[in-house]
């Protein structure tokens, strides 16, 4: 069945400075971070990040829950 509220998480870092909005990082991702969030029907948020966003600490790393192997994440917004 088509979920029109089902994406797929983008093979590419989603990482974005504060104040950069619009100016994600878009390197190819090599694992997906896990965030809590109210807007999704799992209350998880999934991200893509390569391998230099995913050092950062903070901004938008700030609050992650686990990390995970790219894989076919979805996010379930409600
Ligand atoms: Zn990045």
């Amino acid at each position: 069945m088509n979920d029109p509220k089902k994406f797929p998480i983008k093979p590419r870092c989603g990482f974005a400075y504060p104040g950069t909005y619009g100016h994600e990082c878009g390197a190819p991702a090599v694992e997906v971070f896990v965030f809590h969030t109210e807007l999704t029907r799992d209350g998880q948020f999934f991200t893509g990040r390569c391998e230099e966003c995913a050092k950062i600490r903070g901004g938008e790393n700030a609050g992650l829950v686990r990390r995970e192997p790219l894989g076919n994440q979805f996010n379930l917004f409600k």
